[in-house]
């Protein structure tokens, strides 16, 4: 029996999540941390979506940066997070939770391609889903990717872990000591105010569908399970 007011979740990990202090690649402790605390919110009977970012290995804007195609940049982004999907997978079935990864960049040898009515099903035989491949097309994000399987599989919340980060400021907290913390805000804010939450594209879909954000820190074992329970140990962000 679940503990928790959700009942499906979609937990949104950057690659940067993945790549604790190093700031590239993958880093096992970090992601088997990470595995650690999914497995935990597993156990309470959610159904637990993963969209798993990629800019810890290539990110499409710094290649087209260095005067590489956009697109051809950003497809090889879309690669990268499929590496990390297949990391997590590992880690995750090595703590004994069975997993999915769906990409939406088809390669049938090493992961399903994504199809919705599938992955629910497998959500509901309790089975982790990582989501791989971002959206399958060039300009967008992964945390665009969130907000858009989010409404898909009618996920009651997208948790956006961060890496050393525990919720949304008005300043950056690590050059301003004076930034503050928000507990609450409105996906409006965040556009008006230019809040580096998530993308515009992302902020506008998860307002457009009324899907609720919370903004925490992974850093800390067991903080996906708080924020599963309800407590406020990050930023809360809403459509209305
Ligand atoms: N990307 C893309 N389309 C998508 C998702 C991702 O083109 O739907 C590319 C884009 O180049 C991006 C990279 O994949 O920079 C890695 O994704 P993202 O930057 O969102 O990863 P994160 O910041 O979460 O690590």
């Amino acid at each position: 029996m679940t503990t928790t007011q959700y009942k499906r979740i979609i937990l949104k990990l950057s690659g940067e999540a993945l790549s604790g202090n190093q700031g590239f690649g993958i880093e096992p402790s970090v992601i088997n941390s990470v595995a650690q605390q999914v497995k935990e919110v597993a156990e309470l009977g959610v159904e637990v979506a993963v969209v798993v970012g990629g800019g810890n290995i290539w990110r499409g804007k710094g290649g087209a940066e260095m005067g590489m195609d956009r697109a051809t940049a950003d497809y090889m982004g879309m690669l990268a997070t499929v590496m990390n999907s297949l990391a997590l997978q590992d880690s995750l079935e090595s703590y004994g939770i069975p997993t999915r990864v769906q990409t939406s960049i088809e390669m049938r040898q090493v992961a399903e391609p994504y199809i919705r009515r599938k992955a629910i099903r497998h959500l509901e035989k309790k089975r982790v889903v990582i989501f791989a491949g971002g959206t399958g097309n060039p300009y967008f994000s992964t945390d665009t990717t969130a907000a858009l399987r989010a409404a898909e599989i009618e996920a009651d919340v997208i948790l956006m872990a961060k890496n050393n980060v525990d919720g949304v400021y008005n300043d950056d907290p690590k050059v301003n000591k004076d930034a503050v913390k928000y507990d609450e805000l409105s996906y409006l804010d965040v556009l008006n105010e230019g809040l580096g939450v998530m993308d515009s594209t992302a902020s506008t879909l998860c307002m457009d569908n009324d899907i609720p954000l919370i903004v925490f820190s992974i850093t800390e074992n067991g903080n996906i399970k708080k924020v599963v329970e309800g407590n406020n140990i990050g930023t809360i962000v809403r459509g209305k």
